[in-house]
């Protein structure tokens, strides 16, 4: 059986008109079995985060965010099945009614258990409207609950490590018996469930992951993800004025450029489709009939355009010892080992012979006790508010126009790619 795998995140099923275009961009398939995979409408995943904190806290504000939440999502279904005595308000009752009880819960004994169960609602909700309205104009669809068959391993129920033993047959056996008499087949992004059966989620903006995971476990003919720009673009229009498309990409240059930090998809989308040689679309919802971005095996970029990836509000953390010896291995592994306790993660390394230096993200609560921690033992010095730049494809010229006249901290160049650490 051929099937493709579409992933619709947040952007394209904000509103009804969103949704209705959704149905559009399928109905522009012909005769397809589809395994659509959506993200919790709008920025709903952030309210579900406020409203988390907020019932842990007890706080009254809670109340008002749950209605937020209920009074959005009910406007869009009310605009795409205006009878209230369809099926689907069944649905939307029961699981607000769900929330509203879990919302007076918060004495879950596990804080990550209990924002995965929360935050999950906005997959059930926004795939449940999605679903009903594919079925009320026409479509034989299926709604599934990824977590039957979406399977993760271990004691994390946030950033869950996928059990790839169990998740890809379970996968097979849930949805193709599904196919055969269904054309598509709605499931959410991003949410899952451990053996015990309790809700986990794969990390923020993970419903590119899970589409992967689909896409993997199902063989699928190809992936696409529907995003609200032409395709992979060369920098983040948000702060490059002049993004150009590129029109073909290999898989790890992909992982490379989302590694460095650009957000096209997430990083862990890539691996599983490499494994199984599926191609990845990235295409414009709002432009369903362009050629998008296509990732894959053979793909090289003809004319390597170069690519802007920039990550701000960097600290670049400079350790050398008390007595000016050498930051040795041993000094290293200590570093490193107390990196892991913090849970840092390093965007970029250097040492010279008397000091050793790391940049990374300053908006981790953590920074700064590893600083403190480790002033204990080494001389630790400190800068904030750095960028870090990362260019793909540089040359001279670039480089030399996007520092300016700004200071350059650390640099570090190889063939392809060169980083620069400004302020
Ligand atoms: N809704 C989740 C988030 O906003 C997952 C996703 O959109 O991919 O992080
Ligand atoms: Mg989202």
């Amino acid at each position: 059986m051929q099937i493709k795998v579409f992933k619709f995140g947040g952007a394209s099923v904000k509103s009804a008109e969103a949704v209705k275009n959704v149905v559009n961009i399928i109905k522009l398939q012909e005769n397809q079995k589809i395994l659509i995979v959506v993200s919790a409408m709008g920025k709903t995943t952030n309210a579900l985060e406020k409203l988390m904190h907020q019932s842990v806290n007890e706080d009254p504000k809670r109340f008002d965010t749950f209605k937020e939440i209920e009074h959005y999502h009910r406007s869009i279904l009310e605009a795409l099945i205006p009878d209230h005595s369809h099926p689907a308000y069944v649905d939307f009752r029961t699981l607000f009614s769900d929330l509203a009880a879990l919302m007076e819960d918060y004495q879950y004994v596990d804080q990550q258990a209990y924002y995965s169960e929360m935050v999950s609602f906005g997959e059930l909700i926004s795939t449940k409207i999605v679903h009903h309205y594919f079925s009320y104009s026409g479509y034989k669809s299926h709604w599934l609950e990824a977590g039957c068959c979406l399977i993760t391993a271990g004691v994390k129920m946030t950033e869950a490590t996928v059990d790839w033993k169990i998740s890809p047959s379970r996968i097979q056996q849930h949805v193709l018996p599904i196919f055969e008499n269904h054309d598509l087949v709605i499931t959410q992004g991003f949410i899952a469930k451990n053996l015990y059966g309790k809700t986990t989620t794969l990390g923020r903006e993970g419903s590119d992951y899970s589409a992967a995971i689909f896409a993997y476990a199902l063989d699928a003919q190809n992936l696409t993800i529907w995003k609200d720009v032409p395709g992979l673009l060369n920098a983040d229009p948000k702060y490059f004025a002049n993004t150009q498309k590129i029109d073909a990409l290999s898989y790890n240059e992909t992982i490379e450029l989302a590694y460095f930090g650009a957000s096209i998809i997430h990083p862990k989308t890539i691996q599983p489709l490499q494994n199984k040689h599926i191609p990845l679309f990235i295409k414009s919802f709002l432009e369903p009939k362009e050629s998008g971005s296509i990732i894959g095996e053979a793909q090289e970029n003809a004319i390597p355009i170069p690519s802007y990836i920039f990550k701000k509000d960097q600290v670049l953390i400079s350790i050398s010892t008390r007595d000016f010896a050498f930051v040795a291995e041993q000094n290293l592994v200590h570093i490193f080992k107390k990196l892991t306790d913090y849970g840092l993660k390093i965007n970029l390394m250097q040492n010279s012979a008397i000091s050793f230096s790391i940049c990374m993200d300053f908006k981790s609560a953590l920074v700064m006790p590893f600083v403190t921690d480790l002033q204990k033992e080494f001389k630790v010095k400190y800068n904030e508010q750095l960028e870090l730049i990362t260019i793909r494809n540089y040359n001279q010229s670039i480089i030399d126009e996007l520092i300016g006249n700004r200071k350059v901290y650390l640099e570090q160049k190889n063939r392809t790619t060169v980083q620069l650490l400004v302020k």
